[in-house]
Order: C-alpha cells, then structure tokens, then sequence
C-alpha cells in the first residue's frame, strides 16, 4: 500500500493512527516486500504475524503457506484484515498479542513469527512469544533501533545488558537492516532496525539452569556502575576465586562478562542438584520378577540389553488450574532426546521405594519438593510397550519455582490436559514414549 492508498484507508475506516497502539504504518512496498522475504516461508509453513497494520507485511505472505494467523488489537483494522485476507484462508485474532497463549502453536510443530512491532509493547511480545520453550523455529521483526541495539549488544558498550542477554541465551538474533523514519506513516521520531532470530544451538553453551542464569544475570546488572560482586553479595574474597575461574579480576563489572562467562557464574553461583549425578553410565538397577519381586543388582546397561524387568516411575505436575507441567527433554539425553516427556521420570534406584524414587526425582530434576503427598494414579506392568519397566505414575503439586537445568532438561511448560492430549493424537513423534503411555494410562484411569 502506497501513501495515497494508505490515506484513502484511513479516511474509509475514519481511523487516525494511535500512538499509544505504535500505529505506524509501512508504504514503501519494496521495503515491506524486502522484510517479508527475509522469513523464507515455505508452502508447508505455519507463520504468524503480529500488528499486521493494514497487511503491508501481510500481503507478501498470504498464500505462502500453509497456515497464517494475524493478531491485531485495533479492532478495526482486524475488521479490515478479515474482509480483505479472511477469503483467502487466513485467521485474524482481534486481540493483545502480549497475552496471546502461544502453547497450541507447539501442535503446529513450531511456525515462524513476522511482526514490524508496536514499539511500546515490543518487548513484551518478543518475551511472550521467544521465551523458551518457544513454539517459533525463526523470526523476522521490527523494532525500534534503540531497542534493536540492545537486542544484539556484544560486551563493554553501553547497550550490553539484562534484555540482550536473555535473548541471545536462546536465540542468535542478527540486524538486518536500518531504516530511517521516511517509508512510514505516520514517520515515527527515530530509525528502526529489522532483525532476524535463529534458535541457538542447543550445544552452543555450558548446560545449565536458564532460571539461574535469569536470576544471576538480573542480580548483577542491578547497578550497572557497581563491581559484581558487590551487586550479587559474594563478598571480595569469595569474588576472587570465583571470577578466577572466569579468567576475570575481583573487580570486573557486570558489562564486561561475556554470554558463556554468565552461564558459567551461573552453574558456579548456583549448582543445581543433578549436577552431582553420577552418569547413567554407572547407574546400578534393580532387576524384578514378573511380579515385581527384586531378583538381583545389574548394570543399567545390561539391564536394558538383556531386556531385563526393572522398575521406574513417572510423574506429573499439577498446578492450580489443573494444568500439567512437560519438560523438554535435554538433547545431551541418551534416550529421546529433545523430546517433551512427563515432569519428571526415572529409574528406581536399589532399596528405593517407588514413591521415594518420585520425590527423588522431582528434586533432581526440577529443584521442587512436592506440597503433601503424592497420588499414585496408575500403575503399568512391565512388556515390550513400557521397555520392560513396572512404572508407577504419580500426580503431585508443588511448591517453589521449577528451575531445570541443561543436562537433563532443556526448559518446560505448563499445559491444560485436554490440551496435551490433542497434541499427542496429532504429533505423538514430539513426545518419549514412555510419556505417552503413562499420560494416557492416567487419563484412562479417569473415565
Ligand atoms: N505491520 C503494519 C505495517 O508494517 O504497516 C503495522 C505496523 S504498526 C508499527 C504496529 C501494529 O501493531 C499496529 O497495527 C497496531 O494496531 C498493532 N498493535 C499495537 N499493539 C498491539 C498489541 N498489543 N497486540 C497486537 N497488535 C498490536
């Protein structure tokens, strides 16, 4: 859309552009063509664009690909988007893209995210729909150049800091281009940068606790001019040998460490408990009877070789709203790697009790004790379809903040079941089997 064609719209829909609602509008259509080439889409696709405007962006996408879905909050410009791109097959939500619920996204197995973004509530969208687990595989927005800035921001500038770091722990966001105010309308006062989010390489960093490394990098920027240590309360000496292991003095500031060198604070600050695991290497099982009867201690590798009985249980996380928590497996895990699986699961240790075993392994695994007893709400006898394991699954509550951590875990999420469910029966290839068979042996138990 050209500027006459833009203002003859304006006029139509007797609509002035609202500042609060960042409406500034593209009518340069090479440009907006250029922005929107940049997501590469593809005919199997699912992309979704947010402040699709008037469709600048929008238009260069539709029937493209497989699926679009626009979120617009201005009512009437989702009004205009569903007359002009409704006929096409595209969905329009009239809505507030900060509080879209990303999580039926993951059953598209992942979509590609397009937004020239309302600059007051940019963030805000970038972390509602970036934060991982993130159903999105590449992005393509947007944004104010002061923000942008900061987004790609290296180490000792002024613009490094708490917002870049946590984007590029995820993403490795590269600037594309700088535009200046004169292809919008209204112009906005200052330049905009467009740039493109590509997922990090899971083994692009240390594992680690993403929670920890929020936590630890917030706490140390907390007064930018401070030493560090003085902002994360360690003490001078304890500084000493912790930075040294960094390669950094006592007194290095909060700007001058590198992404890898906070992941590594980060494990240093606060080891999360798998970290003292022993490799599953060396892990010893008990070996049962077909009635579940202990018959002797094995490898864990012989166990599994021989497909010998051995015992495991599954658990999974309830919240107050009855909504269960997935994790996503670590893609340093033997089995199933990189796969969503229950909220924690594992073998039975020697002389351990199913139920010890589940509050061992929600300690290990997400850092929580559970909040009363758990439930035991299925039991499954070992066969082929379980890898020869007796499982018993178990529901809990907790109390605390999950915090994973990158050598079993990659991050995880909360989901409502029905939600899960639809999610299996369509892409059962996302998820550990072993999950899938105790999610349903749950709900079975249900009906
Ligand atoms: N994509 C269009 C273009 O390039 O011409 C419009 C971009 S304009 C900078 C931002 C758009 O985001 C506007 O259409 C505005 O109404 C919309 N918007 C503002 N806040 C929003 C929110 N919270 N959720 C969804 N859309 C929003």
């Amino acid at each position: 859309m050209n500027l006459s064609e833009l203002q003859t719209q304006l006029k139509r829909l007797d609509l002035t552009p609202s500042r609060k609602l960042g409406q500034s509008f593209l009518v340069d259509e090479n440009i907006a063509a250029w922005i929107a080439a940049q997501l590469q889409v593809t005919p199997d696709d699912c992309v979704i664009e947010i402040g699709p405007g008037f469709g600048a962006l929008t238009r260069h996408l539709a029937g493209k690909c497989r699926r679009l879905i626009l979120v617009e909050a201005d009512g009437r410009l989702a009004r205009f988007l569903q007359e002009t791109y409704g006929p096409l097959g595209v969905e329009v939500v009239h809505g507030d893209a900060t509080a879209y619920d990303v999580r039926p996204l993951f059953l598209e197995g992942g979509v590609k995210f397009i937004g020239n973004l309302p600059y007051s509530v940019g963030n805000a969208i970038l972390s509602r729909f970036l934060d991982s687990p993130s159903p999105v595989r590449s992005a393509i927005v947007m944004v104010q150049k002061e923000v942008g800035d900061r987004f790609v921001a290296v180490p000792r500038t002024k613009d490094y800091g708490v917002l870049g770091l946590m984007l590029q722990e995820r993403w490795r966001v590269t600037a594309l281009r700088t535009v200046g105010p004169e292809p919008f309308h209204p112009r906005p006062a200052v330049d905009s940068t467009i740039l493109r989010f590509d997922p990090r390489p899971p083994d692009d960093l240390p594992p680690h606790s993403p929670e920890v490394f929020r936590s630890v990098v917030k706490q140390g920027f907390s007064q930018r001019r401070k030493q560090l240590h003085n902002n994360l309360q360690i003490g001078k000496e304890n500084a000493a040998e912790i930075f040294s292991v960094l390669d950094c003095q006592a007194s290095v500031r909060a700007e001058e460490l590198s992404l890898p060198q906070w992941v590594r604070l980060s494990n240093l600050l606060d080891p999360h408990p798998c970290g003292d695991l022993p490799p599953s290497a060396d892990e010893s099982l008990e070996v049962v009877t077909e009635n579940d009867e202990v018959s002797g201690v094995l490898p864990r590798r012989e166990v599994h070789q021989k497909k010998l009985r051995h015992r495991a249980v599954h658990v999974f996380l309830q919240n107050k709203s009855g909504e269960i928590y997935l994790q996503l497996r670590s893609h340093l895990k033997d089995t199933h790697p990189g796969k969503w699986d229950s909220s924690a699961s594992g073998h039975v240790d020697p002389g351990e009790t199913y139920d010890d075993c589940a509050v061992r392994e929600l300690w290990e695994e997400l850092w929580v004790r559970p909040r009363g007893d758990l439930t035991r709400v299925a039991r499954l006898s070992a066969s082929a379809a379980t890898d020869d394991e007796f499982i018993e699954v178990f529901l809990a509550e907790t109390k605390g903040k999950i915090r994973v951590h990158g050598k079993e875990i990659d991050s995880g999420r909360w989901f409502a079941p029905e939600q899960i469910e639809e999610w299996i029966e369509k892409r059962p290839q996302d998820f550990a089997t072993g999950c899938i068979t105790c999610f349903q042996a749950w709900r079975a138990g249900l009906r």
